[in-house]
């Protein structure tokens, strides 16, 4: 298996000029969904200042319900123009999710990670045309899967010579998540047990993991300690009024509290 860990081989590569698998802990912050021009180069702005190495935002929303209102819904074509703009103003690269092989194209002129969300982790034929652009891309773990379906899907993006893989625990779902409002639960013991067999670096995402932004915190700083490789952070100008999962994001001042704790933690370990 190209995703197995061959002694103590550790991958370490770069993207846009970021190490991952090196000391740096790379983070990739902004909004949810990309709901506006605005939105986006506000966001971009600031979370680079902060120390952000990567904006995140998803133009193509894989959305749990089919209703949309001007409000919630997807920005695609128009929202990538902007992730562009926001990349090109600020000097910060992008990562975005491709949710259609279609859409790679012009997914790939704008974002430097193709992020393939949870949903499609199994989504086989979706993985190998991602993989085929030769772009680095993030894989998401599905919220119901093992760590050996995981990696599996790893594998579809390597054996097409893709090297450049990321892979990102983002909550697990189980009957007990502690609030009504919760759907998933951190599953920060998948770090140490991936890192025992696979030489990819696991980034982990504490947002979508805990639904619930007072615990955002902790929990990143848990996942620093538990060994994870980057941090994905859903950052928001004005969280409470998010288009999409309201009840996560962080705000701007927020993220500068938690950004300098992140380097702390990151130091002690
Ligand atoms: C996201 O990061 O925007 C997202 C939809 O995450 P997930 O696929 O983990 O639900």
């Amino acid at each position: 298996l190209v995703a197995k860990k061959n002694k103590n081989h550790h991958s370490k590569f770069k993207i846009a000029g970021i190490e991952f698998g090196g000391k740096l802990i790379p983070i990739f912050a902004g909004p949810n969904m990309v709901e506006s021009r605005s939105l986006i180069l506000s966001t971009a702005k600031n979370v680079k200042k902060i120390g952000a190495q990567f904006l995140r935002g998803g133009a193509f929303k894989p959305l749990t319900f089919p209703y949309r209102s001007k409000k919630y819904n997807e920005t695609r074509e128009e929202g990538l123009k902007w992730l562009k703009e926001a990349r090109k103003k600020y000097k910060i690269p992008v990562i975005t999710e491709v949710m259609e092989e279609r859409f790679l194209p012009i997914i790939c002129e704008t974002s430097d990670i193709l992020q393939i969300g949870s949903r499609n982790m199994q989504n086989f034929p979706l993985l190998t045309a991602c993989a085929r652009t030769k772009k680095p891309i993030m894989l998401k773990r599905h919220y119901g899967s093992s760590l050996r379906d995981w990696l599996g899907a790893a594998e579809y993006l390597m054996v097409e010579g893709n090297k450049k893989i990321l892979l990102c625990e983002r909550g697990v779902s189980v009957p007990h998540t502690h609030r009504n409002t919760s759907r998933f639960l951190i599953d920060l013991q998948v770090v140490p047990a991936a890192k025992e067999i696979t030489h990819l670096p696991i980034v982990v995402d504490p947002s979508h993991a805990t639904f619930w932004r007072p615990w955002v915190p902790s929990m990143t700083l848990a996942s620093i300690a538990a060994g994870a490789d980057g941090i994905m952070l859903e950052v928001h100008p004005n969280p409470t009024k998010a288009a999409v999962d309201p009840l996560q994001p962080i705000d701007f001042s927020s993220f500068k509290k938690l950004h300098k704790e992140m380097k702390a933690v990151a130091k002690s370990i």
